[in-house]
């Protein structure tokens, strides 16, 4: 017998896996140049070359201390390197004890709501949100309650998320830049969330914590930042992750940082640390800690994602497209012209155009197009983007 759930969960491909399987099955029968797959988010920007550099200076290390366990929270110069780093960027002190290394932002995520998944505990998801959010809440037992999107500037609806808290809100997932928006949160926003959650934390006599989830802190373009949210909202836990912003989601390195400002931030941690370790989590790749511990002024090489960006929403709008501009990630979404997410990848699969319905992202009505592609792939794809506008007769 097995966990029924769980089955489900494990035999149902996500709808990202089924295009992408079918992208490459397209390309053997009609030729790779021919396939324009815009579907899954994997970085097409290979990782700094400091990377390889520093491994290969690491593996001149002691290898019983460089492939050996490390503690639970990771090694004590990875800690500290982060910590003096987040230290210097955000201009508030963060400690080594407030930084615990995990396996990227998925089980970062994942610790985090078990942690807080006290009895009947709820999660305030904003649409449109990462597909894979549902999943992680699914061993907690927590629910997850959906806050519909704003679909005209891709903000918060603040009015709309107060209207769902209840006594049993534990935490709200914050996630900007959004994936799949592209929309970075402005200080506005975050402020009147911040001042909603604060009020309903007063009322239900408990914090209401948001977890940042920030795999692309430093993927923002139009030399605008994401704020930082611990600055507006203390009761913020924080979500951090290599895997994009250093384009290696393969190695599986990210970290959690609970600030001290944080309403009871040491239990917190704690909690964290325990959920990571219920889940099997040991501690995260060694060699992985040092490498980004020696590289914390690594930044994207943003170039090629930021002309990718420009040159699909300048195309697709012109071609009369209604498309939300990026300001971060690598995402874009579409507006179906008719309303229907699901006929509109449909109708572009057919001129081999493989692109998301955001269904799935809590935002009917959109499809997701990833710009982590090759600026040529873009360029071969505008003459099958001209037949899909044209069979929604837009005027481009
Ligand atoms: N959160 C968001 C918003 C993501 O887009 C992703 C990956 O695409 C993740 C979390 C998981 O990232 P990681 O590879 O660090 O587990």
């Amino acid at each position: 017998m097995v966990v029924e759930r769980y089955h489900q969960m494990g035999v149902a491909k996500s709808r990202i896996r089924v295009l992408f399987e079918y992208g490459m099955a397209q390309a053997a029968k009609v030729g790779k140049e021919n396939v324009f797959d815009f579907s899954i988010g994997n970085p097409s920007v290979p990782a700094p070359a400091a990377v390889a550099d520093t491994v290969r200076e690491l593996l001149e290390m002691d290898p019983i201390a460089l492939h050996g366990y490390t503690p639970a929270g990771g090694c004590a110069e990875a800690r500290e390197s982060i910590a003096a780093d987040l230290t210097k960027r955000t201009g508030t002190k963060i400690r080594p004890e407030n930084i615990f290394f995990t396996c990227g932002a998925a089980p970062a995520m994942t610790s985090c709501m078990q942690a807080l998944a006290v009895e009947n505990a709820e999660f305030l998801l904003l649409a449109p949100y990462f597909s894979e959010y549902p999943a992680y809440a699914a061993s907690t037992g927590a629910k997850c309650v959906v806050v519909p999107p704003d679909t005209e500037h891709f903000q918060v609806h603040v009015d709309e998320v107060e209207k769902r808290i209840t006594k049993n809100t534990q935490a709200i997932i914050v996630n900007s830049p959004n994936n799949p928006s592209g929309v970075i949160y402005s200080v506005e926003t975050l402020k009147a969330l911040a001042e909603v959650l604060t009020r309903k934390s007063e009322e239900i006599g408990h914090p209401i914590y948001i977890f940042s989830d920030e795999p692309y802190r430093e993927l923002t373009y139009d030399g605008l930042d994401a704020p930082y949210i611990p600055s507006i909202y203390p009761n913020t836990i924080i979500c951090y992750s290599y895997s994009k912003i250093l384009s290696m989601p393969g190695e599986r390195i990210g970290y959690v940082c609970v600030p001290d400002c944080c309403a009871d931030s040491e239990a917190v941690y704690a909690a964290i640390a325990g959920a990571a370790r219920a889940l099997g989590h040991v501690c995260a790749p060694s060699l992985w800690q040092r490498v980004v511990a020696r590289n914390t002024a690594l930044r994207p090489d943003l170039k090629t994602y930021d002309q990718n960006r420009i040159t699909l929403y300048t195309e697709l709008t012109k071609m009369g497209f209604r498309c939300v501009k990026p300001q971060g990630a690598f995402y874009m979404m579409v507006a179906a012209p008719d309303g229907d997410s699901e006929g509109f990848s449909d109708r572009a699969k057919e001129l081999n155009i493989l692109a998301v319905p955001c269904d799935g992202f809590g935002c009917p009505g959109f499809v997701r197009f990833s710009t982590c592609v090759s600026p040529e792939m873009i360029q071969r794809s505008l003459p099958s983007f001209r037949k899909l506008a044209a069979s929604y007769g837009l005027n481009g």
